[in-house]
């Protein structure tokens, strides 16, 4: 199918987004190394340090929406003391499947729970989470403001809100390599691994959609956030927004 620069419904942008997921959950940790050349290491790593759970027994309830094969959830858990509790949040149980084997093997399990749902609608009590965080997923969500809306719901007055996506990039030669790179080398590498390299062009273009940092922040304000800022990484390929329910 050929999704890939035409406008999309509402409901049909979820259904080509479970797609790709459902394809691509068992090469998906494959698939960012390669893709990202290890840089979403580095991004993943910036996010953790900012939700920074606490690294004594003291409870600490971190929601991971669009939480995918867990590898935020880990981190944070395997950095915070013995408090600290995850629950990972997907719209696809092919992605969820992968996140609960691996939580087995790392021995994680007993820390985290996993829950099948849309961002935009969590079946999750008011004011429960002392953090929510959300990488590289709510651009595949498509009524943001609906998940902004439900992010703030859930947390606790005083929770932090944290969302890491792509941006765009503002330095004069990183931006051309960067575009030679997602619309031709990004597809390819999808074809290769996954053989289906549509699905990317449309990943690639969901990018490209995505709101600009400022417009994203007065969103977050909008949905009741305060203190909203954000940080570009390298040189404005991704961004990390910060909120606080106050
Ligand atoms: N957060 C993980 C990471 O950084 O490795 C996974 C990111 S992956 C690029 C995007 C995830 O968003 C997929 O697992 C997909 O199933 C999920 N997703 C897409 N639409 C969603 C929605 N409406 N609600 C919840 N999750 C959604």
């Amino acid at each position: 199918a050929d999704f890939g620069f035409r406008r999309v419904p509402v409901e049909e942008k979820q259904r080509l987004v479970d797609d790709v997921f459902h394809s691509v959950a068992r090469r998906y940790d494959l698939m960012n190394d390669l893709m990202s050349a290890g840089l979403h290491r580095a991004w993943k790593d910036a996010l953790v340090n900012a939700i920074n759970p606490p690294k004594n027994d003291r409870n600490f309830r971190l929601l991971d929406v669009a939480g995918g094969t867990g590898d935020i959830a880990f981190r944070v858990i395997e950095s915070g003391g013995a408090g600290t509790h995850a629950t990972i949040l997907d719209i696809n149980g092919g992605m969820l499947e992968v996140g609960r084997e691996r939580a087995e093997k790392r021995g994680l399990d007993h820390a985290i729970t996993f829950v099948e749902a849309n961002a935009e609608k969590l079946p999750l009590p008011d004011r429960t989470f002392d953090a929510y965080s959300i990488a590289f997923g709510i651009r595949n969500v498509p009524r943001i403001e609906a998940a902004l809306r439900e992010a703030y719901r859930v947390l606790r007055p005083g929770g932090h809100f944290l969302c890491l996506e792509f941006s765009s990039v503002d330095l004069p030669l990183l931006d051309k390599i960067y575009d030679l790179y997602s619309f031709n080398a990004i597809p390819a590498i999808g074809r290769v691994v996954t053989g289906d390299a549509e699905s990317y062009r449309y990943l690639v273009e969901s990018i490209r959609k995505f709101p600009q940092p400022e417009v994203f922040a007065s969103m977050m304000r909008e949905a009741g956030f305060g203190r909203a800022s954000y940080t570009k990484m390298t040189g404005g390929i991704v961004a990390l927004h910060s909120g606080w329910r106050l």
